[in-house]
């Protein structure tokens, strides 16, 4: 436990970004291998998350909410599900998941073949 409310809001936002942005990266149409790779990483994001009372709480949501993985845009509009439902347990406003698409970009267009990315 951080027992600092200023840094777990902190890791909370890094952890976050990096999440969503994993899933705006993932493929629009993975193969199997890739789907059970994004499974595997969100279990064990959960399981690793440095704050415990979190990691346990997020664990519950991922027994009601399984991962989305057979593709980017069912994995990011999952992610987007369930960081509003850790928002609506901490009073938070509710993101609109229609505009998931647009607001994660890596910064790594370089990698897309239609440079859309
Ligand atoms: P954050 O919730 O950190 O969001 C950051 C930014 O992401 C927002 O400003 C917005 O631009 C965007 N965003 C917001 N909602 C969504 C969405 N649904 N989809 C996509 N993008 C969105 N804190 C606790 O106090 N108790 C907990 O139990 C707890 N559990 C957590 C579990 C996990 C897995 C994670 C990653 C974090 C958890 N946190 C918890 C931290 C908490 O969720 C916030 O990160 C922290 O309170 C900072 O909140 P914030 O208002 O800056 O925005």
């Amino acid at each position: 436990k951080l027992g600092n409310e200023t840094a777990k809001a902190e890791l909370g936002r890094a952890a976050w970004k990096y999440f969503h942005t994993v899933m705006a990266r993932f493929p629009d149409e993975p193969t199997a291998d890739e789907s059970s790779a994004l499974k595997s990483y969100v279990y064990l994001f959960q399981r690793l998350y440095p704050c415990g009372e979190c990691a346990e709480h997020f664990g519950e949501l991922l027994k009601e909410f399984p991962p989305q993985t057979s593709s980017r845009s069912a994995a990011a509009v999952w992610a987007c599900h369930v960081h509003n439902q850790v928002n609506k347990s901490l009073n938070k406003e509710i993101f609109d998941c229609a505009n998931i698409g647009d607001f994660y970009d890596c910064g790594c267009a370089d990698d897309e073949t239609d440079g859309s990315g």
